[in-house]
């Protein structure tokens, strides 16, 4: 009974097989699955988004980081909120896969897709991402020129920031809003001065090529799903809360945050709380 006859090897081969079969044709499936496309012109260059085309009356408060801050804070020489509602620019030529107020940490947020020809002669992608907009002026699948406005300086949801424009550069196209999936590195993102300064003038080439569109997860968990939020009825008699210990407190902030509330800082902050 420990060893199988020849008949059952061949009957356990032959279903093998079968599986086998059965998952080549689902890859091949998922293979068909078309991937879509849209165009857009070849970019001629990359302008920087605000104070065209070199950021003239705009300064990086601050800068770009991996595993940090995955953008860039680009604020007017102003100060303050001076710069609210200042006009903020298409880096490149491209097509708008993204247009939304996202709400939680980012507002209105515009990504544009824009393809570009490598000093390889390689033709390559990136995404250009405006967050915390205080309006957005473009549409999703609307073909932008470098230097068209895609929206206005904005404070973010709720005013939550001082004026300011998130601006990142990736170049992985899955990204989206979803940047707790992919790594927080250089094999996603630009730093968006270097890539600008470095693709500042590309060769004129009045053409349009196939852009990869619908790369992003559905998925979205930020997304505040519902227009109306039933408050509850609130009374003037203070309440007495109980005080929360220091420590807790501290892990309660850092893991609120929006650039760390992941599921994998979830787990650690369960370790946190009930660690000795
Ligand atoms: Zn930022």
């Amino acid at each position: 009974m420990f060893c199988l006859s020849p008949r059952s090897v061949s009957l356990r081969q032959q279903w093998l097989r079968c599986l086998f079969s059965v998952l080549a044709l689902g890859f091949a499936a998922t293979g068909l699955h078309a991937q879509s496309y849209s165009t857009a012109m070849l970019a001629d260059g990359f302008d920087y988004p605000v104070g065209k085309p070199g950021g003239a009356g705009y300064y990086v408060y601050r800068g770009f980081s991996p595993n940090g801050h995955l953008g860039e804070d680009w604020n007017g020489n102003g100060g303050g909120n001076t710069d609210e509602g200042d006009p903020v620019y298409s880096t490149a030529h491209g097509v708008v896969l993204f247009s939304e107020d996202y709400r939680k940490g980012w507002g209105n947020v515009v990504i544009i897709r824009h393809a570009y020809r490598e000093k390889t002669g390689q033709i390559a992608f990136v995404d250009s991402l405006y967050g915390h907009l205080k309006v957005r002026s473009v549409k999703v699948g609307q073909q932008v020129a470098r230097g068209q406005v895609v929206g206005t300086i904005g404070c973010g949801p709720y005013r939550m920031y001082a004026a300011h424009l998130h601006y990142e550069i990736r170049k992985d196209l899955r990204v989206g809003m979803r940047r707790d999936l992919y790594p927080k590195t250089y094999s996603t993102y630009h730093s968006p001065r270097y890539f600008m300064d470095s693709h500042r003038s590309l060769r004129m080439e009045s053409r349009r090529v196939r852009v990869p569109i619908n790369t992003f997860l559905k998925s979205n968990p930020n997304r505040v799903t519902t227009s109306t939020i039933d408050v509850p009825e609130l009374t003037t008699r203070t309440t007495v809360r109980p005080k929360v210990p220091e420590n807790v407190q501290g892990v309660i902030q850092e893991e609120t945050n929006i650039e760390s509330a992941t599921p994998k800082k979830a787990k650690s902050l369960f370790e946190k709380l009930f660690k000795p």
